[in-house]
């Protein structure tokens, strides 16, 4: 089974990777007590995301989690994940322009994981 470090060398994950490392750091260095590093909550959250992105169900071929269908995240988690997400969304593109428009390239790919049946009505 191959490691997180190594499912995370694919460069569309790599991306999608690096940009939520950024965005949790530009949150953690305006709310919380930002030494140099990010905090320790912040780092498991990192360390998390990392994680959940290299064993998403949906593959390594997965859409950006944006897109994606897979529940990776318990609800306490995901509740966090969308408050940064919402708090650096904007900021982002002042930081990483580059990666961002990358990233928003990567979300037209439409989602290989079978939609909801919620129409077969
Ligand atoms: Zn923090």
């Amino acid at each position: 089974m191959k490691t997180v470090t190594e499912i995370l060398a694919q460069p569309r994950l790599n991306r999608e990777m690096r940009l939520q490392n950024a965005m949790i750091t530009m949150y953690c260095k305006q709310h919380h007590v930002y030494q140099g590093k990010v905090c320790r909550e912040c780092e498991r959250l990192q360390q998390m995301t990392a994680r959940k992105l290299a064993f998403c169900e949906s593959g390594i071929e997965k859409p950006t989690c944006a897109t994606c269908t897979a529940v990776c995240y318990t609800p306490v988690v995901s509740k966090q994940v969308k408050t940064i997400s919402r708090w650096g969304r904007l900021r982002i593109w002042f930081r990483h322009p580059i990666l961002m428009s990358l990233y928003c390239f990567d979300s037209l790919k439409p989602s290989q994981m079978p939609k909801p049946k919620l129409l077969n009505l």
